[in-house]
């Protein structure tokens, strides 16, 4: 068994996401549906990659989940509580029990601060310790990220962009969070650091049994840390399995040709398939199947329900889900 394995503990969901919208009304009032009807869940220890292209909606639906966005309708539960009802101090332990790590580590680090301001900042926001205790977390976390203890005295500025990232890291986790956001939390490091902070978050997910959402723009980096993938396409989830056996068996147009572009052993191995035309505008989606413009396996038999109808997302054996009228078989419709 490998670690992703070994490190899932099936007991309830620490994140229970349940029919999910998030509608943005444009200037001249057309809506643009960023999430369209999402459906998940997470369990503790437990990795969920969200690949799709770039405006699929995978960084509205981590932010959504984490209420920095509001929701235009749907479920969001933690640990069972309804994320819609929680005000005041509830909300505020929730904020501690979820963090984020975005994509861009200097951005989001306050340049007038010293590394061990940044990284005590939840605990501080939280009123989590005293000074010493706060100072004993920062030195506790700096060297959990494998950074030297006196890097909390220097300034982010002072750093590389994968050191700026494990600082970012260690500030998320200050708080002892179950469950981490990272919202491309890589893709703007070189590819030789990108595979160090892999490994960090590895192992870190290890130690502390953290459930994490993993977005990311890039199949193969989403492969290497999560235990399953959900395929986002124009606000909707199109795929969802088991990380290798999405990678064996894509069954969805849309994973198929992400897959053909990722030369790796895990890969089913197939002629690349070029996707004609660009996503289509989020404030006027295709009728029918969202992919039904751009995808290569629409045939004469399914063409017209391809148009008109929206395929729902399916369950197959395994918990492989799929939405595509190619696979409509009698199988129950994805459930909580
Ligand atoms: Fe392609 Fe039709 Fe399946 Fe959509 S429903 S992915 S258009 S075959």
């Amino acid at each position: 068994m490998n670690t992703r394995k070994q490190a899932q503990h099936k007991s309830a969901p620490v994140l229970q996401v349940q029919n999910l919208f998030k509608h943005y009304t444009g200037k001249n009032g057309n809506r643009l549906i960023a999430v369209n009807d999402v459906s998940f869940s997470i369990d503790k220890g437990e990795v969920l990659g969200i690949v799709g292209e770039s405006g699929c909606g995978k960084s509205t639906l981590g932010r959504t989940v984490l209420r920095l966005v509001e929701a235009t309708s749907g479920k969001i539960a933690y640990s069972g509580q309804d994320l819609a009802t929680l005000k005041g101090a509830e909300l505020k332990t929730l904020r501690k029990d979820a963090q984020i790590v975005f994509q861009d580590p200097f951005g989001a680090l306050n340049p007038q601060h010293t590394v061990s301001r940044v990284i005590a900042e939840p605990l501080l926001v939280h009123k989590l310790g005293n000074r010493k205790q706060r100072l004993s977390r920062v030195a506790e976390l700096l060297e959990l990220v494998g950074m030297p203890t006196d890097a909390g005295k220097k300034y982010p500025h002072e750093f590389s962009g994968g050191q700026r990232q494990r600082i970012a890291i260690a500030r998320a986790l200050a708080s002892k969070p179950t469950f981490l956001v990272c919202d491309e939390a890589v893709s703007a490091l070189d590819v030789s650091v990108q595979s160090q902070i892999l490994n960090l978050l590895m192992d870190l997910r290890q130690q502390l049994n953290l459930a994490m959402m993993f977005i990311s723009h890039d199949l193969s980096v989403i492969r290497h840390i999560s235990d399953r993938v959900a395929v986002m396409y124009l606000g909707k989830f199109v795929e969802c399995a088991e990380t290798e056996q999405l990678m064996n068996n894509p069954m969805h147009p849309y994973t198929q040709a992400l897959l053909s572009a990722v030369p790796h052993p895990l890969a089913k191995q197939q002629s690349r398939i070029i996707l004609h035309g660009e996503q289509p505008d989020a404030l006027n989606p295709p009728t029918g199947c969202v992919f039904h413009t751009r995808c290569h396996k629409r045939n004469e038999t399914i063409d017209s329900q391809c148009v008109a109808t929206v395929p729902a997302l399916q369950k197959y054996t395994d918990g492989h889900q799929v939405a595509c009228h190619l696979h409509v078989q009698s199988t129950e419709q994805f459930d909580l």
